[in-house]
């Protein structure tokens, strides 16, 4: 999975749910004596969308945690939603606390979590919110640092959305990079699990989230999934998991200084002499756009042409896919051009 070359990989696996003393220790020592630096979850509470389902052991598994530390070595995490479950954990030792994507979306709950852990120097991981909004996810990022909380990671598992789609919670990579940007020191874990809801595309985007240059990976594993109590479909036994991260590949984020050589430099030059051109000839089309509305203005003609456009996207899609480049790529990007000259041209004929 790694080589000594590669920054080591944080794991956080275990059930998603802890359901019996035996399925956590069972599960836990099947996970330890192949990752015994891994960091063992498991849901305590779980917050579920209808009553009557299963809403987690609560307080009584604890222990079972505490257990698993003693047994395995292994550190443990779950997840906390209010103050009272973050004082249950304290007391009971676990180490690692997540705030589930459910919680993500209150700010009342997620400063009622975060006073509850002032003065607490543990770590703290926080799930992007159910849905796709970033100013929530950095929002409770930011009141858990204003308690002076040091150790933050976001938690990317993905956001919820009514459209038909493979994955069960929308990846939304787009956002995930927009957090990268915005916190560019917040280390982030991926939660292939629940963006995927299913095992089979698990390792699609676990190599997807290395790939972006994430720095861990939190995964579901039950040592008998099919009779689980929560998230049957998506969780991996301990073999599966093995085979999962074996078959990972995970990349440097950068090359160590005296290797960072001439060719790398060279393709990043030449990169940026095409950028360069590509601005110059964008900043071109858009000047012509403008003098075609002058003339449109003169004439008194609206400003989209419908034969015109269409003849101009068949043109150029065909063009590109002659080149090789991608149809959906090159049309989606000709939409935004086209836009933007519609833009321009009724600044210039209002
Ligand atoms: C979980 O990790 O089991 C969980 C409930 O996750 P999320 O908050 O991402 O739905
Ligand atoms: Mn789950």
């Amino acid at each position: 999975m790694s080589n000594s070359h590669t920054p080591p990989l944080k794991l956080i696996v275990g059930p998603c749910s802890a359901e019996t003393e035996e399925q956590v220790i069972t599960t836990a020592q099947a996970i330890a004596s192949k990752y015994p630096h891994a960091i063992f979850r498991a849901g305590i509470w779980k917050p579920r969308t209808r009553p009557n389902a299963f809403e987690g052991i609560g307080e009584e598994g604890l222990p079972w945690l505490k257990k698993v530390k003693e047994l395995t070595g292994m550190r443990t995490a779950t997840e906390v939603a209010n103050a009272r479950h973050v004082e249950a954990c304290l007391e009971q030792g676990v180490d690692v606390l997540w705030i589930g994507a459910r919680t993500t979306v209150n700010p009342f709950s997620v400063q009622e979590i975060a006073v509850a852990l002032k003065g607490v120097n543990i770590p703290v991981l926080v799930k992007n919110p159910v849905n796709a909004e970033l100013s929530l996810w950095l929002g409770a990022i930011e009141r858990l640092d204003l308690q002076g909380i040091k150790d933050i990671h976001a938690v990317h598992r993905g956001f919820h959305t009514s459209e038909k789609q493979a994955f069960r919670n929308d990846p939304k990579w787009d956002l995930a990079i927009e957090l990268r940007l915005r916190a560019p020191q917040l280390p982030m874990i991926c939660d292939p699990s629940h963006i995927c809801g299913n095992k089979e595309l698990i390792p699609y985007v676990a190599q997807k989230a290395l790939d972006l240059g994430m720095n861990g990976l939190m995964i579901e594993s039950h040592i008998n999934p099919e009779m689980a109590w929560s998230d049957a479909f998506q969780q991996l036994t301990p073999l599966a998991l093995e085979e999962l991260l074996d078959n990972l590949k995970v990349r440097r984020p950068e090359l160590p200084a005296p290797e960072n050589g001439k060719e790398l430099s060279a393709l990043r030059s030449s990169i940026n002499k095409a950028d360069e051109e590509l601005l110059q000839v964008l900043f071109r089309r858009m000047q012509y756009a403008m003098e075609i509305g002058e003339y449109k203005k003169k004439h008194n003609l609206t400003i989209l042409q419908v034969n015109r456009w269409e003849e101009v996207l068949r043109d150029r899609v065909g063009i590109a896919q002659a080149m090789g480049l991608n149809r959906t790529f090159v049309k989606e990007m000709y939409n935004l051009i086209h836009e933007e000259s519609i833009r321009k041209q009724s600044e210039v004929m209002n």
